[in-house]
């Protein structure tokens, strides 16, 4: 049986690119932000991002160029992710 974990990953996989808006699917990135040194980070703290975005030069794991254009922050995103996925009934 999937964990609860995994299959909110793969439902985050499913959005559209937090940062950019790039159409799905797209990559899952544990938010760096207020992560434990020597802990692996929570499978829910996960926001969706396109390849650029995610592991290129402007992005997350770059100089992070692209969430200074875009105004936005890791945390602020994974409130976006979890509200696009659960705020509606
Ligand atoms: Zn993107
Ligand atoms: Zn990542």
């Amino acid at each position: 049986m999937m964990s609860k974990e995994h299959l909110h990953m793969v439902r985050v996989k499913e959005l559209p690119c937090c940062l950019c808006g790039a159409h799905e699917p797209s990559e899952a990135h544990h938010i760096l932000d207020g992560r434990i040194p020597g802990r692996k980070a929570h499978d829910f703290c996960t926001i969706p991002l396109c390849v650029d975005c995610h592991r290129g030069r402007l992005g997350v794991h770059g100089d992070k160029t692209m969430l200074k254009i875009m105004k936005q922050n890791e945390l602020n995103l994974l409130g976006e992710t979890i509200k696009k996925l659960y705020g509606e009934l």
